[in-house]
């Protein structure tokens, strides 16, 4: 672990969200921006079966994930603002007392479109709404390179 990553541990209450290349602590620039799924697949994949992910996308058209987000943060090694889907590790109660983990993972377009209010334009994923809806973003040139780091 470098210094860095201990100097911020001292924070109280930091979140360990590790940047998944160097394992060092980022910093949260933005917002979490809530994911919500729209197929039975998305479902599918966190545990839920067919049947009950067709109840819900019956009764809700898009289900919110729990313990998952879209959030953008900084990296004093990769000096890159980058946007990261975080989940919420699942944890035995052996590990009950050690501090929460994430699962820390680029943003890919798909969950881009899961999260609130970010919907591309069919067949011409942009994050230009998103920056435009949410202007302090802007000041962080590399937003716009997103999507040329999937
Ligand atoms: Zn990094």
């Amino acid at each position: 672990m470098n210094q860095r990553c201990d100097r911020n541990r001292k924070r109280s209450k930091r979140r360990a969200i590790l940047c998944p290349v160097h394992g060092c602590c980022l910093d949260s620039v933005s917002q979490k921006y809530r994911l919500y799924a729209d197929t039975v697949g998305q479902l599918q994949q966190r545990g839920i079966n067919r049947r009950k992910s067709l109840i819900l996308l019956t009764t809700q058209t898009a289900v919110p994930l729990v313990g998952e987000w879209l959030e953008a943060f900084w990296c004093d090694q990769c000096q890159q603002t980058k946007w990261y889907h975080i989940k919420k590790a699942q944890q035995g109660a052996f590990h009950s007392s050690q501090a929460q983990i994430y699962e820390v993972s680029l943003a890919p377009t798909e969950v881009w479109q899961q999260a609130t209010g970010v919907i591309h334009p069919q067949g011409n994923p942009s994050v230009g709404e998103f920056t435009k809806r949410h202007a302090r973003m802007s000041d962080h040139p590399n937003i716009k390179d997103f999507q040329f780091q999937i």
